[in-house]
């Protein structure tokens, strides 16, 4: 199949957030990711014609699932959301968990469980075109906050993140990229830091980084193996260098 029609477009929302509209051009349809407001997405997809053919959800952060019902409605269109947010996120169609792999519209993904933001995040892999969607695990130089999972769930779960493939596009929902660089910063100048990326590395990232942010470009989707080369929670080495850094960043 050719799938070189495929595409992702980010609808930003709120201050820092941004929905991903997956874009079959050849079908004029679309599968849209954690929809937080549902005004701009509905905009979107009307301007360009396009039809929903699904919503994925990550977890039930009201910022992720807010614009949830009222997008889903106007199509018609099925809800996909973790199992172990059942509770939370009611009125899904479809909960999905580890090792599922759903079809929608012509995307397929795989369904991985990663528990440290909160106990029920999901991540949803489209293997065909390298992509993540990876809500609030992972951000540009930077990992999601523990609100409900510990440091060993986080961890582990950004181990996972590793493992894919170098080509690996990040589709995470915040544009902290800035801010977080600021933090390695502090970090590279530490003394004692334990986690150290090659300066540079984050000196190139630095120069990409102005540059795209100036053109008011997004810094999304991350390019998996450049982020662990220089994202310090994907460097640290063990769970205790993990809530090291964790807990210093909690502290800015
Ligand atoms: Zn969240």
């Amino acid at each position: 199949m050719n799938s070189g029609l495929l595409r992702v477009e980010l609808v930003p929302i709120f201050e820092d957030n941004y929905v991903f509209v997956l874009i079959d051009e050849d079908q004029g349809q679309a599968v849209v990711v954690d929809p937080g407001d549902a005004e701009p997405v509905l905009r979107f997809l009307k301007d360009r014609n396009i039809q929903l053919s699904g919503v994925l959800l990550t977890h039930h952060h009201n910022d992720h699932v807010g614009g949830v019902k009222a997008v889903a409605r106007s199509f018609n269109a099925p809800i996909f959301a973790p199992l172990k947010n059942k509770n939370q996120i009611p009125y899904a169609t479809t909960y999905v968990q580890e090792g599922d792999t759903l079809n929608v519209g012509r995307f397929s993904f795989s369904v991985f469980e990663l528990p440290g933001h909160t106990l029920g995040h999901v991540a949803y892999w489209c293997a065909e075109k390298k992509w993540l969607f990876s809500g609030d695990v992972v951000f540009g130089l930077g990992c999601g906050r523990l609100f409900e999972g510990t440091y060993d769930q986080m961890y582990g779960s950004l181990q996972r993140i590793k493992a894919l493939p170098e080509e690996t596009l990040i589709y995470c929902t915040h544009e902290y990229t800035e801010a977080n660089l600021q933090f390695c910063k502090m970090l590279s100048s530490l003394d004692d830091s334990p986690i150290t990326g090659d300066d540079e590395d984050l000196e190139m990232y630095e120069n990409e980084l102005t540059n795209r942010r100036g053109l008011d470009l997004p810094s999304v989707p991350l390019k998996l193996f450049i982020e662990k080369k220089v994202n310090p929670f994907l460097l640290a080495r063990s769970v205790q260098q993990f809530a090291y850094l964790r807990d210093l960043r909690n502290k800015q």
